[in-house]
């Protein structure tokens, strides 16, 4: 089973979420996405992949330096939960101790370590049993912070 680095950090905000983006395909075009990918283009993009729970998850980093995976944000910390994980893939996949998510927009660096292992292979096994029964339970805690709820039943605000 292959999955991207952003279904697994999708799936850890919020399953339906997972679901509503990349099985339905759902897709939400705003200003701040364009910016972001403004900004992308002199991210250094290296290819990654890591084999977790059996399932080979694929991404690309922004920026790899010797000690640390920079991830470049356009959003808010809100997001921080899929954000750290999205960034402790790469880390892991690239073997590097520290990550680091850059909010360019508000001048503010996250730094810590990546997600450990363990929480990343309980992730990735819960993704592979929803995947194969095609449940996906919404994570309501998630509703105010998730820029999907205009497509989501279970919306909560
Ligand atoms: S609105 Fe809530 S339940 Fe729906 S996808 Fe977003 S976080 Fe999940």
């Amino acid at each position: 089973m292959k999955f991207s680095v952003s279904a697994v950090s999708d799936y850890d905000f919020c399953p339906h979420l997972f679901f509503l983006k990349h099985i339905k395909k759902v897709r939400r075009y705003t200003q701040k996405m364009r910016q972001g990918f403004e900004a992308h283009k002199g991210a250094d993009e290296v290819w990654t992949r890591l084999e977790v729970a059996g399932a080979q998850i694929n991404g690309r980093a922004d920026f790899v330096k010797e000690d640390r995976i920079v991830e470049l944000k356009i959003s808010n910390p809100v997001f921080w939960r899929s954000h750290t994980m999205q960034a402790s893939l790469y880390a892991h996949s690239l073997s590097k101790k520290i990550i680091d998510i850059e909010y360019r927009n508000l001048g503010l660096n996250l730094i810590g370590r990546p997600v450990e292992m363990s929480r990343i292979q309980e992730t990735v096994e819960r993704l592979k049993e929803d995947t194969a029964k095609m449940g996906f339970q919404p994570n309501k805690r998630s509703c105010y912070f998730c820029g999907y709820k205009q497509f989501c039943q279970y919306q909560q605000y």
